[in-house]
């Protein structure tokens, strides 16, 4: 598998039993087209979600460990139809190994491999890591650019991951859609896409720039505990009320709450 093949979003799975009374359930992820929600409204409605969501999850927080941009970079890039679990185990040895862009770009293909494996594509990964040190040599003297119109021409660098580094390594605020924002944005009504970059563009209309970073954490962080993409708990989710897609899931709230994990699936 080419490298420009390891996609940074994975397709999301359908749910689906009947919807809540009073639901008006859409399209794909049970989302709520055509429901007449003004746009004022629907800011309102995001914004209500949002607080109650940093009230749920006063510790969301990217869920990759790194201590320099370029480590987040590469944790990213390993990321994609990967687990963050994964990623995590196999970055300390990784890390070590390659302390630098320049490392990376004179790695020995099958030593890296090794450490990356447990990631999955491998290979195509691999390859990508020595390009990307190779480009980040070549064009940005070893460092990892701080904006996001250079970081996209890096290999293996899309809007997704370009967000994640600004946003966690950088402190620039950054919508990161990955499977789970995308997929709650389309259940709780603030986007009908499916192309990652037109949900980021809808919810960059609907939050403060300032809150970028952190909503993508918690909606990775809901997504990864409740609102699951097989068995979302809608009978134990806090933002239920304001979800459009209310009854994609278990709504029995004990049954509901058995599903909701306290790590999320990583
Ligand atoms: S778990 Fe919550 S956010 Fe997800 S579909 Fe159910 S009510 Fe909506």
């Amino acid at each position: 598998m080419p490298s420009s093949e390891i996609r940074e979003s994975v397709a999301d799975a359908p749910s689906g039993t009947a919807p809540a009374r009073g639901a008006s359930r859409g399209g794909r992820d049970g989302a709520a087209p055509g429901t007449g929600e003004s746009p004022l409204a629907r800011k309102r409605r995001a914004r209500r979600i949002h607080r109650v969501l940093a009230e749920r999850y006063p510790d969301a927080h990217c869920e990759l460990d790194f201590s320099t941009p370029l480590e987040l970079l590469v944790a990213t890039v390993l990321s994609a139809q990967s687990t963050d679990r994964r990623v995590n185990a196999a970055t300390p040895a990784l890390f070590a190994r390659y302390p630098s862009a320049q490392a990376y770009a004179g790695a020995t293909r099958a030593d890296l491999e090794e450490l990356i494996r447990p990631t999955g594509f491998f290979r195509a990964k691999a390859d990508t890591l020595v390009k990307l040190g190779d480009a980040l040599v070549t064009r940005f003297g070893g460092e990892v650019p701080r904006r996001l119109a250079e970081l996209v021409t890096l290999p293996g660098v899309g809007r997704k991951t370009a967000n994640v580094v600004l946003g966690n390594a950088f402190g620039v605020p950054g919508i990161a859609v990955d499977t789970h924002v995308g997929r709650l944005s389309r259940r709780l009504g603030l986007s009908r896409h499916d192309d990652p970059v037109k949900v980021e563009a809808d919810l960059a209309e609907l939050f403060e720039r300032r809150d970028w970073t952190m909503l993508s954490h918690r909606l990775i962080f809901h997504g990864r505990r409740t609102c699951h993409a097989r068995r979302p708990a809608c009978g134990a989710c806090p933002v239920a009320r304001w979800c459009p897609a209310f009854g994609v899931g278990e709504t029995d709230p004990v049954a509901a709450a058995r599903l909701v994990t306290t790590e999320g699936r990583r």
